[in-house]
């Protein structure tokens, strides 16, 4: 459904990606700038409170990571024991190496089911894949029914949040979008907008032949693969359609039923800070004689993309992440620039991460570097992964590929000057002499030159008059 009004957005789903100028864009949105601080803001109050309210959170915490860890460890087992629960439960699994095979096989699973119109649950690994141009090329139309995944279809868009897509966008600019859509002028109140993405969805609920999930986890044991929503979107596309098609990273897969309560319960403290999502649509197989909804047919598409090669590396730690969204709403990077200054389909710190290990180290040269590396991302994530350790790996990563002349100067020289008091402290002297012109109450406001850059959006603390050395002297004479 793309527009050609849409093709000089800056949120649009191709639109060629260069970091810098991306960033300078978002930094001048006010209304972007607003409500990222709200969002965020809520979201992480969320967090703390959630979090907060239970004694046990920590603990709880360290129970996810050693899970993900075990399972880790035993992916290819838990796989197998997972690819034979869906079989005996009647569905089938299909493993796809790359987003290439992963659009393929959903393609030929549309097709050879006849499927004329598919309904999609938000997920992001479907995202991931880029599969919507690859249905629609199929002749087949496709349907986002999450809202926020909807009106960023309609507007083609990219998500800008893992858990709240459309966070760019205001109610004034989705009554436009929707409104466009239907062909109505919309007033821009949450509720008349909310009742008619309700009637074009469920229309197309009602006529779907297909729906497409994709999964926060599936249980080795039971085959039972769990969707965690907040509008219910999920269970309609698994159960009014007669086949479910669930795309799901091959890391997501959890070994008992019993584990299943750990994560549901951090995934949702993690996410918006309930005690548990509004729906968790817990499926097991298809449906079964004189059941009156679900699906008649069922695929689980297995998905590596680069995962498998990232098992093995001091990485591995990024597939625990069970895409809460908590480290983009604590990032200081993030909550400034948002989610499409990042480019890749995952944003924030984790998808700093991500996308240079599943897409390219090389192409993605600023992501590693887009952090303060402060530790608040660690800090607020459920499963307490250490991205700040991995992006340090990355940066390491980069230098080793691709030497900076100027890095080495610059580390080599800093490292002589530690090395020898005496030039340390002729540095201390000349800095505090060159700076002079341009430090007021302390503070250097705008540098000339390779300081620009810096000053242009934050200040920086001016050269203390008394080093500390000075004052160590006078006080131990
Ligand atoms: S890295 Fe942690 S906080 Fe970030 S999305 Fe993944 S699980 Fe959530």
């Amino acid at each position: 459904m793309p527009t050609t009004e849409h093709a000089t957005n800056p949120y649009a789903t191709h639109e060629h990606h260069d970091f810098v100028p991306a960033v300078e864009r978002a930094l001048a949105d006010a209304p972007l700038q607003v409500a990222l601080g709200r969002l965020t803001d809520t979201l992480m109050a969320g967090n703390r409170r959630g979090f907060g309210s239970f004694a046990e959170s920590s603990q709880l915490r360290d129970q996810a990571k050693a899970i993900k860890e075990h399972t880790l460890a035993h992916l290819d087992r838990y796989l197998e024991q997972l690819e034979a629960s869906i079989h005996r439960l009647g569905g089938k699994v299909h493993y796809a190496a790359d987003a290439e095979e992963a659009r393929q096989i959903i393609v030929r699973i549309a097709k050879e089911t006849n499927s004329k119109l598919v309904v999609k649950s938000k997920s992001m690994t479907t995202e991931e894949v880029h599969l919507n141009p690859a249905i629609e090329a199929a002749g087949i139309e496709v349907v986002e029914t999450d809202y926020g995944e909807f009106i960023l279809q309609i507007a083609n868009e990219r998500p800008s949040h893992l858990v709240a897509p459309a966070v760019h966008h205001t109610r004034e600019s989705i009554a436009k979008v929707l409104g466009e859509h239907v062909g109505e002028k919309l007033p821009n109140d949450p509720k008349s907008l909310a009742m008619v993405g309700r009637r074009v969805l469920r229309e197309k609920f009602r006529k779907a032949d297909m729906g497409i999930t994709g999964a926060n986890f599936a249980v080795a044991e039971t085959g039972t693969v769990v969707l965690v929503t907040n509008e219910g979107n999920g269970r309609l596309t698994t159960t009014c359609p007669r086949v479910h098609v669930a795309l799901m990273g091959i890391e997501k897969v959890i070994p008992r039923f019993t584990d299943l309560p750990v994560f549901l319960k951090i995934l949702a403290r993690g996410a918006t800070g309930q005690t548990l999502s509004v729906y968790t649509t817990v499926i097991t197989g298809t449906r079964r004689p004189g059941e009156q909804d679900g699906a008649e047919e069922f695929h689980l598409v297995l998905l590596d993309n680069g995962r498998t090669k990232v098992l093995g590396t001091p990485f591995r730690e990024s597939l625990q992440c069970i895409r809460c969204g908590a480290c983009l709403n604590a990032c200081p990077v993030y909550r400034r620039i948002g989610g499409h200054a990042y480019g890749g389909v995952y944003s924030g710190p984790i998808g700093s991460i991500l996308t240079p290990l599943y897409d390219s180290v090389t192409l993605n040269p600023h992501l590693p570097h887009a952090s303060s590396l402060c530790g608040a991302c660690q800090a607020a994530c459920p499963v307490k992964i250490n991205i700040p350790r991995m992006l340090i790996g990355l940066r390491e990563l980069q230098h080793k590929k691709k030497p900076s002349r100027l890095e080495n100067w610059a580390y080599g020289t800093w490292s002589f000057v530690l090395r020898h008091p005496w030039l340390y402290r002729a540095a201390l002297k000349v800095s505090k002499w060159l700076s002079r012109p341009f430090s007021r109450d302390g503070w250097l406001r705008k540098l000339p030159a390779a300081g620009a850059g810096w000053t242009s959006v934050r200040d920086f603390p001016a050269p203390a008059d008394r080093s500390f050395r000075d004052r160590w002297k006078e006080m131990n004479p």
